[in-house]
């Protein structure tokens, strides 16, 4: 046969999709801006206010490592994750050591931190990614001086062995798995994720079984998603996970560099939520999830900026605010003052969504006048 095949191809090897999307962020210029940073020191080490696993408010430190990154992420990647851009695929385990010592010596040994969380873009207890004597001398060293722990894992690196291995040198620690929907079909094509709901489950039994406590992420808003049905299904993914879940924190989408989303975002074919919606899922699940014994935690990133949730611009930090508040109060009257002109704007767009067949949603522009928003171009 001739060599045009149209949509058939010519017979060469199929290019995945991942691998066109992802070409750009690994050009010479994106390699040597990852590359540009120094090994030795960890990407950020601050503290915040917290609450300890019996509800006792305290401070945690948080230490953000420069690893070398999720095994996940060099194989395909999660489409809204943008920690890539902070880590080095040439970091040694003296490096490693050295960020700890860093994070130790910049906090005094984590003075007045009862918490600390341990975060290393990818899971903390995969060995690919960390070397093992690193990971047994920070849940040792944490272990001793009293601090409770949160690491972070993906579900399908759990595995019985390495569960008990954690939870004989650090008792009791907590982990967090970032699972971001609780919907297969969501799982595989908004957010590919690499795991499956059945994969998550069998990891949170394998914690329980080892007394370790169940952190879970959820995603509000993955690509390709309206707002009012990204508003419906994450409320109803909340309530259901908070039942095998010590706590649920949820993510709103923030736009991270050189991600999936981000070009859909410059592509206008994205909006990230608002913070309404947030306002909206919080009420809804606290009243659904009464006599659980689950805490919904909600850090909107990038809050109020476009690149994260936001409003209308004249209420959005009051609003901000009002849901970090209730992320450590856990009391929903936070939000009984809160009021703007954009809620009515914000309750017609799900309105749209929910009703018109428009699988990207209504979303526009939503900062200035709505009337003139809604106006032909
Ligand atoms: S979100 Fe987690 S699992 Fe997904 S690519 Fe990022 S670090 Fe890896
Ligand atoms: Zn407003």
């Amino acid at each position: 046969m001739a060599n045009s095949c149209g949509i058939l191809g010519d017979g060469s090897k199929a290019v995945k999709i991942h691998h066109l999307v992802k070409a750009p962020e690994n050009t010479p210029k994106s390699i040597s801006f990852r590359e540009s940073w120094d090994a030795s020191r960890p990407v950020t080490v601050y503290k915040t206010p917290e609450n300890l696993p019996d509800g006792t408010p305290c401070t945690a430190a948080t230490v953000i490592l420069r690893s070398k990154g999720c095994a996940w992420w060099w194989k395909s990647g999660c489409t809204f994750c943008g920690y890539f851009n902070d880590v080095r695929d040439d970091v040694s385990a003296d490096d490693m050591f050295s960020q700890w010592d860093y994070a130790k010596k910049k906090t005094n040994q984590f003075e007045g931190c009862q918490m600390v969380k341990v975060y290393t873009s990818g899971t903390f207890f995969e060995d690919r990614e960390n070397p093992p004597e690193w990971q047994e001398i920070v849940l040792k060293e944490t272990a001793e001086m009293g601090l409770h722990l949160v690491v972070e894992a993906q579900a399908q690196m759990c595995t019985p062995e390495k569960i008990e291995w954690v939870a004989a040198r650090h008792p009791g620690c907590t982990v967090a798995i970032g699972l971001e929907a609780y919907d297969d079909s969501v799982l595989r094509f908004h957010v590919n994720k690499g795991f499956t709901t059945k994969q998550w489950h069998r990891a949170v039994e394998m914690l329980r079984e080892n007394d370790l406590r169940v952190k879970t992420y959820l995603l509000f808003k993955p690509p390709f998603m309206s707002e009012g049905e990204a508003l419906k299904h994450t409320t109803s993914w909340l309530v259901d996970v908070a039942k095998y879940s010590d706590e649920v924190s949820v993510n709103p989408m923030n736009i991270q560099k050189n991600t999936i989303v981000d070009r859909l975002f410059r592509n206008k074919e994205y909006r990230t939520p608002w913070l309404w919606s947030l306002v909206e899922m919080i009420k809804r699940a606290h009243h659904e999830m009464e006599g659980v014994n689950c805490r919904i935690i909600v850090h909107p990133t990038a809050g109020g900026k476009i690149r994260g949730a936001h409003n209308c611009g004249s209420c959005d930090s009051e609003v901000v605010a009002a849901i970090e508040r209730y992320s450590v109060s856990g009391d929903p009257e936070e939000f009984n003052h809160l009021e703007c002109s954009c809620e009515s704007h914000w309750r017609a767009e799900l309105e749209n969504d929910l009703n018109l067949p428009v699988t990207l949603g209504f979303g526009t522009f939503r900062r200035g006048n709505p009337t003139d928003l809604v106006r032909a171009p």
